[in-house]
């Protein structure tokens, strides 16, 4: 059901792009086919994302008539929904560790960030919360069917905080299907568990019996909050666009060299990268 916005909202623009510039399948450079508008809410007022589509334009190409989205768009918020993420992951945790009532967050989320919905559009997004936390969304069949014409999986990971020094709520989205797998909501510190969450996804993907073509995380300002291991995936990102256009991977340092990483914090993440290889997780 599409939201229906006051004429007077202001929204703030953001354009998203497809962050790969060759095609998978020709290597041609891929061009810009249609726009996808979408307004979202999001704690920080309302949003009008322009996702810029592209495809392979060369009509011999079997990937030709394959539309491309950008990545970052359901890092913003998964198809159909008119919540941000952050706002999903508030509501969540608002309902489920502080124990509010749907009324109360209607309620809150009118006053202090002025997003008016219904009862019935705040549960619905309760139980897609809860759906994702209990991993239950997907029977194995479903998914197996879901995926068939996928010829591998592309896995982000992002961790999402509803507030300073509350528990992370992590999510495994696949690109490929827009689709969320899983989410969990942990300390920020429990290494141990976000490793856990790589784990399901890799047998996820096994069970599914595809590859995972790359596993990736736009979240630099994890940085901040102390979760240097996100950062891994943003190395692995740009090794596979290098080895994709048959260029020579880059190192660690230079694949993180735009996000001016102290040498400490590079050292552990380079440390990070080595651990998840010998472990085989990556
Ligand atoms: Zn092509």
């Amino acid at each position: 059901m599409s939201y229906r916005w006051p004429e007077d909202t202001l929204f703030t623009r953001l354009e998203c792009n497809v962050e790969e510039q060759w095609c998978r399948t020709c290597g041609c450079k891929l061009t810009v086919c249609d726009h996808r508008h979408r307004r979202l809410f999001t704690l920080h007022g309302p949003l009008h994302v322009v996702c810029k589509l592209v495809h392979c334009p060369a009509r011999v190409c079997p990937a030709h008539t394959r539309t491309i989205s950008p990545e970052a768009e359901t890092a913003l918020a998964m198809p159909w929904w008119v919540l941000g993420w952050d706002v999903v992951c508030w509501l969540g945790h608002r309902r489920f560790a502080c124990h509010w009532s749907v009324g109360q967050i209607r309620a809150e989320l009118a006053d202090t960030y002025q997003i008016r919905l219904s009862d019935d559009a705040i549960e619905r997004y309760i139980s897609r919360y809860q759906r994702m936390l209990a991993a239950r969304q997907h029977d194995p069949q479903q998914l197996t069917a879901a995926y068939t014409d996928v010829e591998a999986v592309m896995l982000a990971i992002d961790g999402l905080q509803p507030e300073k020094g509350h528990e992370t709520l992590y999510v495994v989205r696949e690109l490929e299907g827009k689709r969320v797998w899983f989410a969990e909501a942990l300390l920020s510190s429990a290494t141990v568990e976000v490793e856990g969450l790589l784990v399901q996804a890799r047998t996820w993907a096994e069970r599914l019996g595809k590859p995972v073509r790359l596993w990736m995380s736009d979240k630099q300002e994890a940085d901040t909050v102390g979760e240097p291991r996100i950062l891994v995936f943003i190395v692995l990102i740009r090794n596979f666009g290098q080895e994709r256009r048959g260029e020579d991977p880059l190192t660690e340092r230079e694949a993180l060299a735009p996000y001016h990483i102290s040498e400490d914090r590079l050292f552990l993440i380079i440390y990070y990268i080595k651990y998840l290889c010998s472990k085989k997780y990556i």
